[in-house]
């Protein structure tokens, strides 16, 4: 087993920091200097933001920030209203992780994680540095080199990226870091080289013999290498590249994981639990993205192939899938759900057991509708529309009408707002019946869905306030308090809250929005 190759999400750079600045006795002025990352409150809505430190204005006890986010106004910020980037999006030292988590060996899945102390939902379980950030940029005439050459004959593996990054590791890391990355999970440990090693090293002696001069490579280590970076690594968030870290890496998955996370300073892991966890529990996390956790078992798992197990957790074990829900012919009340190993269980309405040509005519329909949504073009909202009306007559909790929706939703949000809070209500109900665990889907399912309201029936105060305060709780729990998506829910709760006070000398209790 090994870590994601995807990122699960797109959290971008997670913004969390608790310390305040140092104390403001005179002798203890805060050290402040242009090019510090602090987290400073935008007099706009009294909320923090991350941001560096353009100028310091010592008399006026004062920075002048540059936002992240380039918005160009509150710029002035006094000291008392600045924080430093705490110890939630700085990566912490090797000694302190192993503190908190200890790596040790399975019966059935090798080495995995588990953590130390009891975590809140929420709480960060450790910030991890990466080992190394792979990224065109790092050596691109040799990026260009390796990319000619898949133009020219695409590489079997179908890109460069895992080449780059193996090759870079031996270019640029010391040798306890390169055995890091050769200490890693892969499937095969004696791999011979792959055709695609030999050309690239045969291309490079040939193009760029400087480079091999410099670092000779052996042939089976870039192999090993390559392996490595396959099953281990992250896709990087913003550009072509990828990230690999230490001990992230020994965080096996699950399709229920204890574990979410978000990008800190750096490229830094941040990784917090998303359930409370009692000291020994398995730290785990997701190498799908969100959506297909969403998906029925059977597709889960064949995605999981690709890093070449078959995953064993909760979810995948139940008897019966409840992501793949038939009406019931009978009563048409009812629900028949598949079972794993085949089959359809009794209608929860009627008790009445499906007929078994029932059952064989209902799993053939269903191997036809998923292709058939895999291929819809969900730009072409009349023919999505067409599958939809046909589909809700044999199928009832099934994944793939979620998939329907979100494309439905998408396509009428902009024109068509009560078509567009149905499905998007009809998402959530399947998310919160199938999976219910906070994910970045569900928390912005229910922010959209507040906007929604508060635009359609603005009187129904009860009801946005309820999905804006989910949406936050959920935030909160996947990337922190002070990470930017956290701050929107939070925003619009502020706003619904004081409707007519102005927010400009708002101070910021994200955490107070529990009584909003
Ligand atoms: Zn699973
Ligand atoms: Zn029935």
């Amino acid at each position: 087993r090994g870590a994601a190759q995807m990122a699960p999400h797109e959290a971008k750079v997670g913004s969390e920091g608790k310390h305040p600045a140092p104390a403001e006795e005179e002798h203890d002025e805060p050290m402040w200097k242009p090019g510090d990352r602090v987290f400073a409150l935008w007099a706009g809505n009294g909320c923090f933001y991350p941001a560096t430190v353009a100028d310091v204005q010592r008399e006026q006890r004062s920075l002048m920030v540059t936002w992240d986010d380039a918005d160009g106004s509150h710029r002035t910020v006094s000291f008392d209203q600045v924080m430093e980037p705490g110890e939630e999006t700085v990566a912490w030292s090797m000694a302190k992780i192993d503190r908190r988590a200890s790596v040790r060996d399975t019966d059935n899945k090798g080495r995995c994680l588990f953590t130390n102390e009891a975590c809140e939902p929420g709480q960060v379980v450790f910030v991890e540095k990466p080992t190394l950030v792979s990224l065109p940029s790092l050596s691109q005439k040799l990026w260009d080199h390796l990319q000619s050459l898949h133009e020219a004959q695409p590489l079997n593996l179908g890109t460069v990226t895992f080449h780059f990054a193996a090759l870079m590791s031996q270019f640029e890391l010391d040798p306890m870091s390169i055995d890091v990355i050769m200490d890693k999970f892969v499937p095969d440990p004696d791999e011979e080289p792959s055709e695609d090693v030999v050309r690239i090293l045969q291309s490079i002696q040939d193009n760029m013999p400087e480079i091999l001069s410099e670092h000779p490579v052996d042939p089976r280590r870039l192999q090993r290498l390559v392996s490595a970076w396959r099953y281990n690594s992250f896709g990087h968030h913003k550009e072509d590249g990828l990230v690999l870290y230490n001990r992230i890496s020994m965080c096996a998955h699950s399709c229920d994981p204890t574990c979410c996370w978000s990008y800190g300073d750096g490229d830094a892991f941040v990784l917090r639990a998303r359930v409370a966890l009692k000291k020994g529990d398995e730290l785990t996390i997701s190498y799908l993205q969100d959506e297909d956790l969403l998906k029925s078992t059977a597709i889960r798992q064949q995605k999981l192939h690709n890093w070449r197990f078959t995953c064993q957790c909760t979810r995948c074990n139940l008897r019966v899938d409840t992501g793949r829900g038939f009406r019931c012919r009978r009563c048409r009340i009812g629900i028949f759900y598949a079972c794993t190993v085949g089959g359809l269980e009794p209608c929860w309405a009627c008790n009445s057991t499906p007929l078994q040509e029932d059952v064989q005519m209902l799993l053939h329909l269903e191997e036809e509708y998923v292709l058939r949504v895999e291929n819809l073009d969900k730009f072409d909202a009349a023919d999505v529309e067409t599958v939809y009306q046909a589909a809700i007559d044999i199928f009832e909790r099934h994944w793939i009408l979620y998939v329907m929706d979100t494309m439905l939703w998408e396509a009428y949000r902009q024109k068509n707002l009560p078509d567009a809070m149905e499905h998007q209500r009809r998402r959530i109900e399947f998310h919160e019946h199938y999976y219910g665990r906070p994910t970045f889907i569900l928390a912005w399912c229910h922010e959209e869905l507040g906007d929604c309201v508060l635009s359609q029936f603005p009187h129904r105060k009860w009801q946005y306030i309820q999905e804006f305060q989910r949406a936050y709780q959920m935030l909160a729990i996947l990337c922190g308090n002070h990470h930017q998506y956290t701050a929107s829910p939070y925003n619009k709760l502020f706003a619904a809250s004081n409707p007519n006070g102005s927010a400009d000398n708002g101070t910021a209790g994200a955490a107070n929005v529990n009584s909003a």
